[in-house]
């Protein structure tokens, strides 16, 4: 469906620039997939889901509260309300508000009913691509609230074999609860929910820290490789 293989899109948020390659889907998601996705969910992993999400996310960015009104009647903005938790909330905004969004564009019949599980999937492989990084950086907290969130809500299930799935019947509603969640706090400038809400569930619980230990082999192989390569560049 989609030709374009490199995208740029500029927002005035903290993800201001973003390069969708195939190689990276190739080279960093599907790894991750194939050692944390369960064996019969496997077959849902894409790049059209990686891809259609992603530009989705950036289009969320400018979708929901931005200039807001205080219980005070004051106007304000709900990055100058929550602060330093803006980021994170924002991020994690645009992704589950994004994944929201496909659901309701593919009910529209705009996007192709192919994507409907793929989405979620591929998704649930993203969580673990972006929590590796750490907790400390906004794409990474924001990841780790939605991955908790949608595990509680057991819209994301962990098997005895250590590997991940999502359930169809579930991750619906569980998308649209955090959806509500998150747009009312950023809606009422609330910086004492936002904080809970982070709290709770921006944490390194023990399938999300499971999931990244099966991942740390992956991270030396892929070291091991551009090592490897680098010391082919420099011989040859
Ligand atoms: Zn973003």
């Amino acid at each position: 469906m989609m030709n374009v293989l490199l995208v740029n899109v500029e927002h005035q948020w903290s993800c201001s620039r973003i390069s969708l390659k195939p190689s990276l889907f190739k080279h960093i998601l599907q790894p991750i997939a194939n050692l944390c996705i369960s064996e019969e969910q496997q077959e849902y992993i894409d790049f059209e889901s990686f891809f259609t999400h992603t530009i989705c996310h950036e289009c969320c960015h400018g979708i929901g509260p931005h200039t807001i009104y205080l219980p005070s009647g004051q106007k304000s903005t709900v990055r100058l309300e929550l602060q330093e938790l803006h980021s994170a909330m924002e991020e994690a905004k645009a992704d589950i508000v994004g994944l929201w969004a496909l659901r309701f564009l593919i009910n529209q019949e705009l996007l192709p009913r192919i994507l409907l599980r793929s989405m979620y999937v591929s998704f649930l492989a993203g969580c673990f691509r972006s929590v590796r990084f750490g907790l400390e950086e906004a794409h990474g907290k924001g990841q780790a609230l939605q991955f908790n969130w949608l595990y509680e809500k057991e819209a994301f299930i962990l098997h005895t074999d250590g590997t991940f799935s999502v359930d169809f019947e579930k991750v619906e509603a569980a998308v649209e609860d955090l959806s509500r969640e998150i747009l009312t706090i950023q809606a009422r400038g609330d910086k004492g929910a936002a904080k809970s809400l982070l709290q709770k569930y921006a944490q390194m619980t023990q399938p999300l820290s499971s999931a990244l230990l099966k991942l740390e082999s992956f991270q030396v192989r892929a070291l091991y490789q551009d090592q490897s390569r680098l010391m082919f560049l420099n011989t040859n």
